[in-house]
């Protein structure tokens, strides 16, 4: 039996939310007439979630759970749902409601006409602090120029994907996940929606700023080896400056004669050390950032459809 949704719901705290969340879900199942399953991860709640689900669970044989022995963290809660889902469409969405339910459904149908990824991108976000939506922006830009594959602007994870692209990402074992980037990466044809965020509806935000801290410092160290080619760059830079400093000391010591003993030996040293030191981190560096892109273990390439 194969179901055409999945819809992965990943909860950390979200007591006051579920039974709504439920309920504008399964209108929007309805309105689309789609066979179903909800997958709630329990990412280590310490609230009453976890007795909310089983009640569903109860309920409606469409719903389904995972619950984590801890809090492990939003993105790979989500990978917990990816990893157990059987739709032909998969749908990631956070619980709060920040990301409306009703989307889906344009989601859904921009899917038919052919895409098979559409994400939701925000037009604007209510209820959330300046700096969140400042610093938010600031990062989502950085990392757009400092990668090669193109990954999209102003998007959560809020996204409908096709069962090819769910597939290849239960391939990527990388310890870090940062899914947009990695459903960026993947390729086939991606588009997106444009949505109003609303204010999360209730609760608390469980993203503080340590997680979102990692989340950006997993989204640039899995995507670009900018950082690392920074330590190469500087050593050269410094290794320039050394030299025209060296040419100055030699000047003062045999030509001006204006020096304090020592003092050449002492500075070229110094000079030299210097700029040779940053040169070498700087291809440890290089190797490195090959030698971790090997450790991530993507797939070289992703095949569509193929006769051989
Ligand atoms: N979440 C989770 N584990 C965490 C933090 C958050 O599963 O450690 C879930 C949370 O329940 C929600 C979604 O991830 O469904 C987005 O989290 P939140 O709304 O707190 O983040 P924000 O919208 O403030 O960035
Ligand atoms: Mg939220």
């Amino acid at each position: 039996m194969s179901l055409d949704l999945t819809v992965i719901i990943p909860i950390y705290n979200e007591e006051i939310n579920i039974s709504i969340l439920y309920d504008r879900l399964k209108k929007v199942v309805s309105d689309i007439s789609v066979s179903h399953e909800f997958i709630f991860i329990n990412d280590g709640s310490w609230d009453n979630s976890m007795k909310l689900i089983r009640e569903l669970v109860e309920m409606d044989s469409a719903v389904r759970f995972i619950n984590f022995s801890r809090n492990f963290g939003h993105q790979i809660a989500v990978t917990a749902g990816i990893d157990a889902s059987k739709g032909n469409a998969v749908v990631i969405i956070d619980a709060d409601l920040q990301d409306p339910p009703e989307v889906i459904t344009e989601m859904y149908h921009k899917m038919q006409e052919g895409f098979q990824v559409v994400y939701a991108r925000r037009k604007s976000r209510a209820g959330e602090s300046f700096f969140k939506k400042f610093t938010a922006k600031l990062f989502y830009r950085i990392l757009a120029k400092i990668t090669s594959i193109k990954i999209p602007v102003d998007t959560g994870d809020f996204r409908i994907m096709d069962r090819k692209i769910v597939d290849v990402l239960k391939d990527m074992p990388e310890q870090q996940k940062y899914l947009r980037g990695q459903i960026a990466w993947v390729g086939f044809k991606q588009t997106y929606v444009l949505y109003d965020r609303d204010e999360r509806f209730a609760g608390e935000t469980g993203y503080t700023y340590k997680k979102m801290i990692r989340l950006a410092l997993d989204g640039i160290t899995s995507f670009s080896n900018l950082p690392l080619k920074f330590a190469t760059m500087t050593g050269f830079f410094v290794s320039g400056i050394t030299f025209l400093l060296s040419l100055y000391a030699l000047y003062a010591r045999f030509i001006s004669k204006d020096y304090v003993p020592g003092w050449t030996s002492l500075i070229l040293a110094v000079l030299f050390i210097g700029g040779v030191q940053l040169i070498s981190i700087g291809i440890i560096g290089e190797y490195m950032s090959r030698m971790s892109a090997n450790v991530r273990k993507r797939p070289l390439y992703v095949v569509d459809d193929t006769n051989v």
